[in-house]
């Protein structure tokens, strides 16, 4: 079975490649660049799972194939679950990680430590001619003021989930993979796959 994941990140086709082969052997999963391209939908949800849902709707729609898509972001308890969907773009321009997280350390400044909690959330959706499957992961943990570590991306180096004293971004790829938000939600897919 050939699936798509609606996705040009390399790293998610490698993770998702990972968590889906030992439940589903025999499985390909490719990307957007491996299909004619279509112009994307806009990320306009106001949850993780209506825009997972809008991706791998579209997807589905413009290639035929069962199609996975995934949402992401930092769920800040200070700022009223803040990033959220808006993550990916917080200080204005999409993807620029640096100006994002601090943005969000300057408006936390005043918070005491003991209410910087957060959360990093992930919903993916699978769209196929068989139905709609969504699924949820969620890594809980606090924020720290000063960035640290040099692995991972994002919000990775002002976030410490509980459990460790290290940022996500000082954690190895493979030991984040299997606490983070991304990580649950593809192994939970991967079940409901696997049960059909
Ligand atoms: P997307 O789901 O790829 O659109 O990611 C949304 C945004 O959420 C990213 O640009 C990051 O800012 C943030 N984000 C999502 N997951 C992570 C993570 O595992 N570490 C750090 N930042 C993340």
């Amino acid at each position: 079975m050939r699936v798509l994941l609606a996705s040009r990140n390399a790293k998610k086709l490698g993770e998702l490649r990972r968590i889906l082969a030992p439940s589903l052997p025999g499985l390909e999963v490719i990307g957007l660049d491996d299909v004619p391209p279509y112009a994307e939908v806009p990320e306009s949800g106001a949850t993780f799972g209506d825009n997972a849902l809008i991706k791998a709707r579209e997807g589905f729609r413009r290639t035929g194939l069962p199609t996975v898509a995934d949402d992401s972001g930092l769920a800040v308890d200070a700022l009223n679950g803040m990033p959220g969907v808006l993550s990916a773009r917080w200080a204005g321009s999409h993807g620029d990680d640096t100006a994002n997280l601090r943005l969000v350390l300057d408006q936390v400044g005043d918070v005491p430590d003991d209410r910087l909690g957060a959360a990093f959330q992930c919903s993916v959706a699978y769209v196929s001619a068989d139905g709609e499957i969504l699924t949820d992961g969620r890594m809980p943990g606090r924020l720290v003021r000063e960035p640290r570590g040099a692995n991972g991306f994002g919000y990775d180096p002002i976030f410490v989930p509980d459990g460790f004293d290290r940022t996500s971004a000082e954690l190895a790829p493979g030991e984040k993979d299997r606490i983070s938000h991304r990580g649950q939600a593809l192994r939970a897919l991967a079940e409901r796959l696997a049960e059909t």
